[in-house]
């Protein structure tokens, strides 16, 4: 077997294809040297080293060691330098870990490697430039003895311990602050000795001075960060798999940091927060890549780049366009400039908003490097909520004192109660509370308060750090480097613009402008929303609506599954519609009575103890729904509404207080202690197990006959004023044939009794849920007459798990955290337990009734990885709530491509 791979001098042994092996950055290096761009030669340990790595005991493959030499040669001969080369210049190397996706937490980067005493006097001597070579000592045992000897931060420390010696000396000798790139040869001398003092003192041993002693703890450290708790957290986050392993990138060292005509950057080749078609990034003169990332010194902004360094900068844009062409993507680049010489370091398709994903895909289309089909693909169906995520209200804004301004780095508008480290963040979130994190610095470890935050605020830092391009992909508000804000750990205190905010005082953030201001500020809905919903004309003109409209009109060309909406009101309806909905895929009728004093009739009906009792009660409820009917039918114009009778689990309806039970007691005219009794009567153990679903039309068949009355009246008053109605009429909970049938005999009767009734003919359907495994298992017996199933997956996936649904909140984060669930499976389908019920009943309603009409109206409707899953098994529609229905179609139609 291979396991290193080598590139430089236009060859490599990799290509861009192989990110399986090559991890992403590994592949694009050789793909760029391929393509004849400007890369310093190098070689990748592939990710099968990892996963031997792992299956035996930390040890590597015998014949690494061999290939890794040879990859040494072939970088040495390019570069004209021996590695550990104490009399000419020395071949340096930079480590660096690449997964097939980027993943922060990551042991990252070790730049420098191959120094010690020696070869730093021929570094300097071969470059006549001391300060330099001094430098880039200094740098790496900085990085090798913070990653790889795991000299860090201990408990109890505020700060990294290299630079408190940094620190410390500049303090010494300067007694002020000085920038790094202003120390001298000298200086740098003296922190290399400091420096080693303290590796010496924190691990016991002295700092590895054999070059290929380095490299191999280097790549070692790598690989042992895959396991760390970080780089854990991002890939149960993200569904990576463990076993995909991280490559090592091992690659010759171009220097930033000689001088005045050298620096380093990061930039994106299109904007990643907008969209726009601007040159994006930041850069830093006589420095190397980790000082542009890390807010030692803050960046320039890249535009500046061509008047302190043109020829390099016509370089890049030529660069720019070449990688676009050939990536036919935005790219996230990394380079160095060496004396006026550019390289290339690594190209990455930028992590990018929805709002941006949007615009790149509808430029990219019109300049012809992407087709409509791969323009729905580039838009992440997970990230879509953002663009219809609120933005702060316009009026708020105007009379809120902006406090502080730092860079837009992710968009959308955030209220929370400020919290000032990951942990308690978590903790306020898991308390309900909405949780802005504010921070320094973004870090890695941060992660876990990222993922619970509404919006990150940190005072230091660019937007390229690597949380906060994860803030941006999670979709998360983010405001960078806002200087003004000062942060005091000790006293959980942020102070802005003078005033005082403690920890769980709210402050609002707008990752679009960058504002930072004190309070909560109320937001509005985003422009799609605005244009959608409102038909507001000035949000219409917008370019992201357009754009958006355009998006789902591709989607429906590509798109076999249709999306219809789970509403109850015709409000809803018109919402779901105005989003693209093919119909209604369930009404919850019991939701029509949780408003006003529908309730009451509601609680008389289920508190009635006799038929004449209920039959009054019923009677009240009756226009009610038919009112409700025929305004849903009105709004859906000949669209087909699937319509569900009444399945309360009764302890929602039930007056529970003393409050509620004397009001109740007086509106009805009945003794208290009466309902005091019938709510203990009808006390139930398992409300959701219990008397609930068809059960209760078969306990009171007399409640279907009314809702069925209601719902045929509406569609004969509708289909009466010409307008064309499909009521299809669901039966909830069904596990038992006879079950459906008796409940569909009621409905087929009274469907015959309003038509005569109203002398008007109306096309309907009577069909199932399928929410029980029994239910799905006996599929083919309940189709015999049931002319169409819907999934009802949370009560599928309550009773195939048997987890409450509602009480399943107690134990799911340990059950995320010791990998039991990959995802909520309320949230996202289980598909290897649930999706057999579904494939199973799929197959058997088809079996008896091959024309079987087939949906979904569960939760997992609006959930992109599950709506795959439909379109694979071959249901005809998703059903989900009506904010929901863009993501849901866009999903749909990517899983038709
Ligand atoms: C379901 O169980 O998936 C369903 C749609 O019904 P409900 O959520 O109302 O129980
Ligand atoms: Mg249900």
């Amino acid at each position: 077997v291979k396991y290193v791979y080598t590139w430089g001098a236009g060859k490599a042994d990799g290509n861009g294809g192989m990110k399986a092996l090559l991890g992403g950055k590994g592949a694009n290096l050789a793909e760029m040297t391929r393509i004849g761009l400007p890369v310093p030669p190098g070689f990748t340990i592939s990710t099968e080293v990892c996963t031997y790595f792992y299956d035996n005991s930390r040890t590597y493959p015998v014949s690494l060691q061999a290939e890794m030499e040879a990859g040494v040669k072939n970088m040495e001969k390019i570069m004209g330098a021996k590695f550990g080369d104490a009399k000419g210049m020395p071949l340096l190397v930079a480590v660096r870990s690449g997964a097939r996706d980027s993943m922060p937490g990551m042991m990252d980067t070790i730049l420098n490697l191959g120094l010690n005493d020696e070869t730093v006097l021929s570094l300097a001597a071969a470059t006549k430039n001391e300060r330099f070579a001094w430098d880039c000592y200094r740098r790496f045992i900085q990085m090798y003895g913070d990653v790889v000897l795991g000299v860090q931060k201990a408990e109890g420390e505020d700060h990294e311990p290299f630079e408190v010696v940094i620190e410390t000396f500049k303090h010494e000798t300067y007694h002020k602050d000085i920038i790094d790139s202003d120390l001298t040869a000298d200086d740098q001398k003296e922190l290399v000795k400091r420096f080693k003092a303290l590796v010496k003192e924190r691990t016991g041993k002295g700092f590895p001075t054999n070059p290929w002693d380095q490299l191999r703890g280097a790549a070692g450290a790598v690989f042992g960060s895959w396991m760390n708790d970080r780089a854990i957290v991002y890939r149960r986050k993200y569904n990576i798999p463990a076993a995909w392993g991280t490559a090592v990138n091992v690659q010759a060292m171009v220097y930033g940091n000689t001088g005045e005509t050298s620096g380093s950057g990061v930039a994106f080749t299109r904007d990643p927060a907008n969209g726009k078609n601007e040159f994006w990034g930041e850069y830093l003169i006589n420095a190397q890549g980790e000082d542009v990332v890390a807010g030692v010194r803050t960046p320039e902004n890249v535009s500046t780049l061509k008047a302190a360094l043109p020829k390099p900068y016509a370089e890049l844009m030529k660069v720019r366009t070449i990688l676009e062409k050939h990536f036919t993507d935005v790219q996230d680049i990394e380079f160095t400039v060496q004396e006026g010489k550019l390289f290339m370091l690594q190209t990455r398709n930028g992590k990018r908003t929805a709002a941006a994903s949007l615009k790149f895909s509808m430029d990219m289309v019109k300049e012809k490097l992407i087709d409509w089909e791969t323009a729905i693909l580039r838009n992440p169906a997970e990230q879509l909520e953002q663009l219809l995520a609120p933005i702060f209200d316009l009026a708020d804004v105007a009379k809120a004192k902006t406090l502080a301004t730092g860079l837009p780095a992710g968009p959308g508008a955030a209220s929370g109660k400020i919290y000032l480290n990951a942990e308690r963040a978590v903790l306020a979130e898991a308390r309900g509370e909405k949780v802005l994190l504010v921070r320094t610095e973004t870090s890695p470890e941060d992660l876990r308060g990222m993922i619970a935050a509404e919006g990150i605020l940190t005072s230091k830092g660019g937007v390229s750090s690597h949380a906060a391009l994860v803030a941006r992909q999670m979709g998360k508000v983010c405001v960078c480097g806002a200087g003004g804000v000062e942060i005091d750990y000790d006293k959980k205190t942020v102070t802005a613009a003078g005033k005082v905010f403690k920890e769980g005082d709210f402050m609002s953030i707008d990752g679009t402008s960058g504002k930072v201001f004190g309070g909560e500020l109320k937001t509005a809905p985003s422009e799609i929303i605005s244009g959608i919903v409102s038909g507001d004309k000035a949000a219409m003109a917008t370019e992201k609506f357009k754009g958006f409209q355009q998006l789902m009109k591709w989607c429906e060309q590509a798109t076999r599954m249709s999306v219809r909406t789970n509403a109850d009101t015709p409000e809803q309806t018109r919402i779901a519609l105005a989003f693209g909905a093919k119909g209604i895929g369930l009404t919850r009728t019991e939701h029509m009575f949780f408003e006003g004093d529908r309730i009451d009739a509601m609680r008389e009906m289920i508190l009635a103890t006799t038929l004449e009792a209920r039959k009054a009660a019923l009677s009240k409820l009756l226009p009610y729904q038919r009112e409700d009917f025929t305004g849903i039918f009105t709004v859906l114009k000949g669209l087909p509404a699937t319509i569900r009778l009444l399945d309360p689990p009764l302890h929602e309806f039930l007056p529970h207080s003393k409050e509620q039970q004397n009001d109740l007691a007086k509106k009805l005219g009945v003794k208290v202690e009466t309902i005091i009794q019938r709510v203990s009567d009808l006390h139930e153990f398992n409300p959701m197990l219990g008397h609930r679903g068809c059960r209760l039309g078969i306990a009171y068949p007399e409640i279907t006959e009314m809702q069925a009355r209601a719902i045929f009246e509406a569609a004969a008053d509708v289909a009466k004023k010409k307008i064309k109605v499909k009521p299809e009429v669901m039966i909830p909970l069904v596990g038992f044939k006879k079950e459906f049938d008796l409940q569909a005999e009621i409905v087929h009767r009274v469907a015959k009794e309003v038509m005569s009734e109203k002398k008007v003919k109306f096309e309907y359907q009577v069909g199932t849920m399928i929410e029980v495994p029994r239910g799905a298992l006996t599929a083919d017996q309940i189709a015999e007459n049931a002319e169409f199933f819907s999934f009802g997956t949370n009560d599928l996936t309550q009773t195939a798990l048997g987890i409450s649904r509602d009480d399943m909140g107690a134990f799911l984060l340990p059950y995320v955290e010791n990998d039991v669930f990959a995802k909520n499976p309320f949230a996202t389908l289980d598909t290897t337990g649930v999706g057999q019920l579904i494939e199973t009943a799929v197959a058997k309603g088809r079996q008896t009734r091959p024309d079987i009409k087939l949906g979904i109206c569960g939760e997992h409707g609006g959930d992109p990885d599950s709506v795959v899953f439909c379109h694979n098994v071959g249901l005809a529609y998703v059903s989900c709530s009506p904010y929901r229905v863009p993501v849901a179609r866009l999903a749909a139609a990517q899983a038709a491509i």
